[in-house]
Parts: structure tokens; sequence; C-alpha cells
């Protein structure tokens, strides 16, 4: 962390690698891990995670968008790609000339990919989504079959998978739904093969699936935020707790978190009894008060919703925020920390000392979740690799 930095994320390139290991280590010789690196590898840093992941055992790397990947093959990474969001028309020859596999959804997008693919003499390896409960992407079972038709029969085309994705299974400790999603991609497997479409990779395991479920990891599963060492939810975390109670491992407590994010501090005050503190005046001390200002604020990620209500960690203990946090500045409270100075470190996630403040207890304080607090962290954070 060069001294230019006045609030930086570091990221435990080990805990990403361990994490893959994990992972890997749950799934059969022949399931490849695919791991989500989406949203700039869920705010870790696209090229640090996609690297660490790869060292950890990764088989697959998995993007949102075309520009990802384009990112991923300049940074020299060479591992299959498969592009899981919207790709526009007009940017499917960087598919071809980033070698990315493409989930299809409509019959035009497969017959544009088609037309650009031939005109370059390439082949695309697409991904069929498969509508089975959750509505966002995704064909329902016979459109599914007539866009495999299609895409059999369509030069530059290689029908290589087909996939769905949950709906609920990190949102409830009772898998039922997931349960018939389950058995609505199984039936469209076995339709798949009746009409002659072969399918090699079929996916649908999310990290809540890779965790609790084996029997859907298929040929690949798609791991985000358990590889960047979170848990999907209480919910997957009590469940995986339970299997373990029962016997069956599933890897509960073996997920190391990867992040820390921290500021310098930059100026400590002391402020009179009956002060207020930021906009709106909405906190007043009430006796003589050390404040801390941090150099950040909503804009760098620190939502303000944390407004007096979030802590941070200052020389290993807590610092409560004080007042509103402000677009770039937010103010903590350090009477009790007297070695806090203007130069000392903040920890807003992460560990100090004995003290530890969890994505899960900022998503708590935000009203969100761990997924929401890690890839919203502004990109102007640097994100700093560390071993
Ligand atoms: C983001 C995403 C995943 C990863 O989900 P996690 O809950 O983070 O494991 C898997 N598949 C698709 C299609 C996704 O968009």
């Amino acid at each position: 962390m060069s001294s230019l930095h006045t609030s930086w994320c570091e990221i435990s390139a080990s805990a990403l690698r361990k994490n893959a290991e994990t992972l890997k280590a749950r799934l059969k010789s022949h399931t490849k891990l695919g791991v989500v690196v989406k949203s700039d590898g869920y705010g870790h840093g696209l090229t640090i995670a996609a690297s660490a992941f790869l060292r950890g055992g990764a088989d697959w790397l998995i993007v949102n968008a075309i520009d990802e990947a384009i990112q991923l093959r300049r940074a020299s990474i060479a591992a299959p790609i498969y592009v899981c969001g919207y790709v526009p028309e007009a940017a499917f020859e960087r598919v071809i000339e980033t070698h990315s596999r493409l989930v299809l959804f409509d019959f035009a997008a497969a017959k544009a990919l088609s037309a650009i693919a031939t005109s370059m003499h390439a082949k695309v390896a697409v991904h069929i989504k498969l509508e089975t409960g959750t509505n966002r992407q995704g064909l329902e079972l016979e459109e599914a079959v007539e866009l495999g038709k299609l895409v059999r029969s369509l030069p530059g085309l290689e029908l290589e998978g087909l996939t769905t994705h949950f709906a609920d299974i990190e949102d409830s400790t009772n898998h039922a739904f997931a349960k018939k999603q389950i058995e609505r991609f199984d039936a469209a497997l076995k339709s798949f093969a009746e009409t002659g479409l072969r399918v090699p990779v079929p996916h649908l395991a999310n990290s809540a699936a890779t965790l609790l479920y084996p029997e859907t990891h298929a040929i690949m599963v798609r791991a985000g935020i358990a590889a960047y060492g979170l848990w999907p939810s209480k919910e997957t975390y009590a469940t995986a707790l339970q299997r373990q109670a029962d016997g069956v491992d599933a890897g509960a407590a073996m997920l190391e978190p990867a992040m820390t994010w921290r500021a310098r501090i930059a100026q400590v005050k002391n402020v009179a009894a009956g002060s207020y503190v930021g906009y709106g005046r909405t906190y007043r001390t009430s006796a003589p008060a050390r404040i801390a200002v941090l150099p950040l604020g909503y804009y760098e990620g620190y939502d303000r919703r944390l407004s007096n209500t979030a802590h941070v960690l200052v020389h290993g203990q807590r610092a409560p925020v004080r007042g509103r946090v402000c677009m770039n500045m937010c103010m903590v409270d350090v009477t009790h920390v007297p070695e806090a100075a203007a130069g000392s470190v903040a920890t807003l996630l992460g560990r100090d000392g004995d003290e530890e403040i969890s994505a899960e207890q900022l998503a708590g304080w935000m009203g969100t979740i761990n997924y929401e607090v890690v890839s919203r962290i502004h990109p102007s954070v640097a994100r700093v690799e560390v071993e």
C-alpha cells in the first residue's frame, strides 16, 4: 500500500487460492471448477482474483460482460472463459477474438453469431440457458430444444453447454424449489439427448449448490461468493453446519475471506461536549470526544446507511461511526483509542488485532447482503494483492 493511497483493499491471494482448492476438493475428478469473476472479481480485482483461482485449480473463468473477457486476455490469462451475461451483437467479434463461450437465450443472437463466426472462419462454443423457475435469462424447454436444433444447423456454432440458475437455494433451508429446478434441468438434458443434441458441459451449481448438493455438480460448477471466502447466506451456512453435525462434510468453516478494506485517518480533533458531528447534525456528543475523520464516504462504497451505525477498527478497537457518512468522508469516535492520530490506519472490513468486521456485519448494518458489500467498493479504491 503505497503512501499515496488514502483507502485501499488488501486482497489475500493465498486465501483466494485456498478457497479454490477447498471447492475443487469437493468435486469429482471429471467436474470442472468454474469460478465467477464478474464485477471485478466480486470487487476483489479481476486479474488478482482470476490468477489466484487458477493457481488454486480453477478450470474455467466466468464473467458477466465481454469487456471482462478482454481484460483477462490482455492479462495473458489463457483459461476458458464463459460469458454469462448479455453481449450485444456489436460485440460478437470480441467473443471470437477472446475465444469466449457465450450463453444464448434467443434465436436472433444465434443467427447473428453464426454469421460473424463464419465470416471470421471461427467456431464459437455456445451454451443454452434453460428457464427452470428464476425467470431471468432462459428459454422454456421446448424453445430451448428448438434453439439447440438451430445451433446444430448453423455453421460456426458448436453446442457445448446447457445451463440454468437457482432462484432461492441460498435463501432458505427448505430446498424444495431448488429440487424442482434440478428435476426440470435433468428432464431438459434428457430431451436434448433424445433429440440427438449432445451437451458436453451441462452446469447449474452456484456456490450454495456446490457446497450443499454434490448431485448438482454436473460437468462444471459456477462458484462465485464462496471462492471469495464468503458464505452465500446464513441459511446456507446453517445447512452446512447441520450436514456437518449429521456427519456429512459440507465444507463448513473452511472458507477464508480474502478482502480487508483500510483507510488512513486524515485528522483527529477534540470536540467539546454538546457538539454536533456531520451533515444534518444527527449526532451530538454527550462528553468531550476525539473524532477521527476518514477520507472515504459513500462514493467510495462506504454506504450512507452506515451513518451513526457501523464501527471501524482503529488500533484493534472498535470506533463507532458518528453522524452521517458524507460523499468522500466520514467521522468515527476514537475517544477511547489514545494512539489514534492522523496517519493511523482504520479497518473498515476485515481484521485488526483480535477484532473483526465481517462483510456480513456490514451487510446487516446496510440492509443488504455480503455480495453487495464487497462488489460495491468503488474501483477508485486500490486493490492491493498481499500473500
Ligand atoms: C453470479 C452467478 C453465479 C455465482 O453465484 P454465487 O452465489 O456467487 O456462487 C453463478 N451463475 C450465474 C449465472 C451467476 O450470474
